[in-house]
């Protein structure tokens, strides 16, 4: 096995970029999660592995000898409004790592003390939002979505003040890497070209290194982001994910799912939901998700302009033809992905009737958005069974069946071909909010890891059920909803 392999390029490009410091020490750490999976594609030295020396590092009481800690500058729209610096407030970036597929990745403390981008803030995380952060990354990560990872979760053994006292964590997050439109937007602000460049050439030669080649590689640059973005939504769409907080320096240039706040899975279908406590005016809505990510996309653009062409009016051209990419690839990875939900193997334009006239209908019945899906394999040989019994309107459901079947047999598979492929598209299991909130409550009330052990073992393989996580992927019961989510 080769070595593991550590680089600070982030590091190394320095002022304004990024700032160097370390972590905080805490008082008592203990450990309540490691990815050994993770450990192992990374080449972590296994005397890091669940021990007291990983501990150390993992709660930020040691710098390894490998780590070079750095916060990262970035700006960002919060829910529309421009803030010029927000940057690492919390988080510190320990080392990138060339991992055994030969990409490269980040090592991130999250809580590890107050940085000089902390403004106002501790610098820490509380263990509630640590234990969604690694159930539903991990989760996000077996449903074969592109995501950050996490590969420790620490208690520090220090007390945080929030609306009330909660225990303090540390999660360490591993992405291709942790820069966002926010760190562009934060360079352009500046108004230093050759400062955006510096950093336009190296996000380049990191994350789309084939762009540097191309006629215009700041052009293809944009249009490379814009196509990640618009496969991730997409995803994201299909399995009734809801982000909470799509703000600027929360969408990555690399296209991954980043920043686990407030966000959650849907439970009965509605395309206005919104869990996040601090979104009252529903604009990051499971439905408003395309639109917001175009939104942001636009920002980056704008921040590309002077590197696109030096003739103004020919930039914002390029901008903005390559923006109306976004909906027309969104859209078609959209369809394929809701085509593939119900047996379709290629979705064409005709499919998209049928598509929305489901979500209608399950939106009218407050159905279930993930077991509405796996039952529907059930219902491909008998159109009375499965899916069926979630719609108490079963004229409506059986009509639209009907329309189904009439299209599946087009495709000339055999009924359990069809089938087969549904159970390993539409996952049986997913974090389930109630469950997530009932595992935070008992961590923090009693220290049991219990549940949030097996939920973390269920969710890494979401399209199989075992008779024992039954009651896991069971929807909630009224009384078990929850409304909002916190971070
Ligand atoms: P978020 O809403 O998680 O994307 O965070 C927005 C900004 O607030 C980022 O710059 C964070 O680093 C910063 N931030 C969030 N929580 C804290 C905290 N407890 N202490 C310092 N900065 C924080
Ligand atoms: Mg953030
Ligand atoms: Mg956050």
């Amino acid at each position: 096995m080769k070595h593991f392999s550590v680089q600070h390029s982030l590091a190394e490009l320095g002022q304004p970029f990024s700032t160097a410091c370390l972590p905080t020490p805490v008082a008592a750490p203990q450990w309540l999660a490691f990815n050994v999976e993770l450990a192992t594609q990374l080449r972590l030295p296994e005397q890091y592995w669940r021990s007291d020396e990983g501990l150390a590092v993992f709660s930020g009481n040691v710098v390894a000898d490998w780590a070079n800690p750095v916060a990262h500058a970035y700006a960002g729209h919060q829910f529309g409004h421009f803030v010029p610096q927000l940057g690492d407030g919390r988080a510190l970036l320990l080392a990138e790592v060339i991992a055994i597929d030969e990409q490269r990745y980040d090592i991130q403390l999250k809580g590890a003390g107050r940085t000089p981008y902390s403004r106002g803030g501790d610098g820490r995380a509380p263990l509630g939002p640590v234990l969604r952060e690694y159930l539903v990354s991990e989760a996000m990560y077996a449903l074969g979505v592109p995501t950050t990872r996490a590969l420790a979760a620490v208690l520090t053994g220090d007390w945080l003040q929030r609306d009330t006292a909660e225990p303090g964590a540390i999660i360490t997050r591993i992405a291709k890497s942790h820069i966002r439109i926010g760190s562009f937007q934060f360079i352009a602000a500046k108004g230093d070209i050759a400062q955006l460049k510096t950093f336009a050439d190296y996000v380049i030669k990191r994350h789309y290194p084939e762009s540097a080649a191309a006629e215009n590689p700041y052009l293809t640059l944009l249009t490379s982001v814009i196509t990640a973005q618009a496969q991730l939504i997409a995803k994201w769409m299909s399995i009734g994910f809801i982000h909470g907080v799509m703000n600027t320096d929360n969408m990555s240039i690399a296209g991954e799912t980043i920043d686990y706040g407030p966000c959650a899975f849907m439970d009965a279908f509605n395309p206005a939901q919104v869990y996040s406590y601090i979104d009252r005016q529903g604009r990051y809505a499971w439905g408003n998700q395309p639109k917001m990510a175009s939104w942001n996309l636009t920002r980056f653009a704008e921040t590309l302009l002077p590197l696109l062409s030096a003739e103004p009016e020919q930039a914002i051209e390029l901008a903005t033809a390559a923006l109306l990419q976004f909906n027309a690839e969104n859209e078609a990875a959209f369809l394929q992905l809701m085509g593939e939900k119900i047996g379709l193997k290629s979705a064409t334009k005709d499919d998209e009737v049928l598509i929305r006239d489901l979500l209608n209908l399950m939106s009218a019945n407050s159905t279930d958005f993930s077991q509405t899906f796996r039952l529907l394999s059930l219902s491909v040989a008998n159109t009375t069974q499965g899916a069926a019994q979630l719609f108490a309107d079963s004229s409506n459901w059986q009509q639209w069946a009907n329309r189904w079947q009439t299209r599946l047999a087009t495709q000339g598979l055999a009924l359990n071909e069809v089938q087969q492929q549904m159970d390993a598209t539409n996952p049986a299991l997913i974090p389930r909010n109630h469950q997530i909130a009932k595992a935070i409550e008992l961590a923090n009330t009693e220290g049991d890891l219990s549940l949030f052990n097996r939920l973390h073992k269920a969710l890494q393989t979401p399209f199989t059920l075992s008779g024992e996580n039954a009651d896991l992927a069971q929807p909630p019961m009224p009384e078990q909803c929850i409304s909002n989510t916190f971070c």
